[in-house]
């Protein structure tokens, strides 16, 4: 067996969800009626997220990095997790809608990863513009409105071999489609109630120590 894994960013290998914490922080008035109309499905999680984003002047960039740095916890289990793919010659990938110029300072001390795909940041201008490197390709469902952001699935058929076992960790709506790709689910929360409708094989985890203990029953086998 071989195993290869791709884990969400956040609210996965963070407790909480860093765009909401972060927002909450800096704009949370302007930045809550955004996240009404995504959660509301008026605008999608792209656009949402491309507006947020323009409410923050780019010369706050370090301060937000600071704050999430300060604020965010790290899912217990995380380091020994990949400590143990790292061992056993598993490819680990993070795959999250998340934005670069945070993601990286808050992971840079549990790396190397085989690869941190996720969406990028432009400071050339006043505000903070979001660029999306990973759009849909033409066999994502969103593909005609490229609603995706960061596409999981996109990227998942673009580094999977065919003899690849893949399993998807996360915990949102954005793992959905990335979990209908998946050999085996690690899921909480909402990703955890739809993978019970979906036809795919999951488990429930709370820790990376759960994660784990499944990838190495796997392996075992
Ligand atoms: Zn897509």
């Amino acid at each position: 067996m071989k195993p290869i894994i791709f884990c969400d960013f956040d609210g996965t290998i963070t407790e909480t969800d860093n765009i909401v914490s972060l927002m909450t922080h800096f704009v949370p008035e302007q930045s809550e009626k955004i996240a009404k109309a995504m959660m509301a499905q008026t605008i999608s999680f792209k656009d949402g997220i491309t507006a947020m984003f323009e409410l923050l002047s780019t010369n706050q960039k370090d301060d937000i990095i600071q704050y999430l740095l300060e604020t965010a916890v790290i899912r217990e289990g995380f380091r020994e997790f990949v400590h143990y793919a790292q061992e056993h010659n598993i490819p680990f990938y993070i795959v999250s809608g998340g934005v670069d110029f945070f993601i990286q300072p808050m992971l840079e001390k549990f790396g190397p990863f085989s690869g941190v795909y996720c969406n990028s940041a432009d400071f050339s201008g006043e505000q903070i513009t979001i660029v999306y490197l990973n759009s849909c390709d033409a066999q994502c469902a969103k593909f005609t409105t490229q609603s995706c952001g960061c596409c999981k699935p996109t990227v998942m058929r673009k580094v999977t071999q065919p003899d690849h076992f893949k399993i998807v960790i996360g915990d949102s709506i954005s793992d959905f489609e990335a979990a209908k790709q998946a050999d085996l689910v690690l899921a909480r929360e909402q990703l955890l109630d739809h993978c019970k409708d979906l036809q795919v094989p999951y488990e429930p985890f709370n820790t990376f120590y759960d994660c784990l203990e499944t990838v190495k029953k796997l392996i075992e086998v």
